[in-house]
């Protein structure tokens, strides 16, 4: 069942399952923008309403498209955007920015108000930069009522912790922290956010695609080694009559402490996939299994943004 779970202290009720729109943007390979607009209906009409994007996604294309495909539908959705990141080296948080082009992401997505606006990979950002002036810039957008709440995305977890420390924030975003291949989300992150109110979004339970047993492009900064896993898991749970995007969804939605967990989906079929999670129950020989294959290449991790922020 898609029961919404509360988004930290916000009050916003996400779908268990969020719409990940950075496919929508071409991230993982081109698209039929068609078939990604079914999608989004689809998502919706079966209870998805979480839906996440930024402009940094096909420079703009993934809002654009989402735009589109969420016209008509923007009342019975939650809708998340982000600021600060504009281009694959593209960065600036700046207020006068971020205030600037975050008109432009309520004109793409044809909507006055974002429900939750999240500075986007925070470690790019000059050291202080994100509590001293980002987050104050984002608050004011919050009182025009251009954003229902605020928050922070990024790889680093240190990072995220450190600015969740240092100024209030209502969400964190965090990545290929959690799932078959992941775990260290619940050293650090998890119990800070349960101790300070911050509502917690787990996006890329596929690792990024990896676990979706398909190739994955050439940018993914994962090691040969861990992008190599993917074939063998597909091929386990698909011995068990299983698809892997579904196991490894199911493993994520079991986290107790995530308000949603983000998967990119730019078709019906993964829609279908993801939403199966929801009713599947990992057999336990599967698991067993899972565990010793996915051991050698477990918490592996790369680096993102500022050399300090990784500390
Ligand atoms: P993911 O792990 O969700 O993998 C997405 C890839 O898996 C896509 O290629 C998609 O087509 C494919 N896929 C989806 N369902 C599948 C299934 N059932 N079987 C096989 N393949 C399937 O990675 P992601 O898209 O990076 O993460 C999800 C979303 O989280 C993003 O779209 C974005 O909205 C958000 N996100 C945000 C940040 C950030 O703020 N810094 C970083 C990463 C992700």
């Amino acid at each position: 069942m898609l029961t919404p779970q509360t988004l930290g202290k916000t009050g916003l009720l996400l779908s268990p399952i969020g719409f990940g729109a950075s496919p929508l943007g071409e991230a993982f390979g081109a698209i039929d923008p068609a078939e990604g607009t079914r999608a989004v209906h689809l998502a919706i009409e079966r209870g998805i309403n979480y839906f996440d994007v930024s402009p940094y996604y096909g420079t703009t294309l993934a809002e654009t498209r989402l735009g589109e495909g969420l016209a008509g539908f923007r009342d019975e959705v939650v809708l998340s955007t982000k600021c600060g990141r504009y281009g694959v080296a593209d960065f600036d948080f700046s207020a006068a920015r971020i205030t600037l082009d975050f008109e432009n992401s309520l004109r793409r997505l044809r909507t006055d108000h974002v429900d939750l606006l999240l500075a986007h990979d925070i470690e790019f950002a000059p050291a202080g930069q994100i509590v001293a002036e980002t987050i104050p810039a984002m608050r004011k957008l919050q009182a025009q009522g251009k954003a229902r709440f605020i928050g922070i995305s990024g790889l680093p977890l240190g990072e995220l912790a450190r600015t969740i420390g240092a100024v209030d924030v209502d969400a964190v975003l965090s990545y290929c922290h959690y799932n078959l291949l992941v775990s260290d989300m619940d050293q650090v992150l998890t119990p800070l956010v349960a101790e300070h109110g911050v509502g917690l979004i787990n996006a890329s339970p596929l690792h990024m695609g990896i676990l979706g047993g398909n190739p994955v492009p050439e940018w993914h900064p994962a090691s040969p080694e861990v992008q190599a896993a993917g074939k063998p898991f597909a091929a386990l749970c698909r011995r068990f009559g299983l698809e892997p995007g579904t196991v490894a969804l199911r493993f994520c939605l079991e986290h107790p402490g995530v308000a949603s967990t983000l998967i990119g989906i730019a078709t019906r079929a993964h829609v279908e996939e993801n939403l199966a999670a929801l009713s599947l129950e990992i057999p336990t020989e599967l698991r067993a299994q899972i565990t010793a294959l996915l051991a050698p290449v477990q918490n592996q991790h790369w680096t993102s943004g500022r050399a300090d922020s990784n500390a």
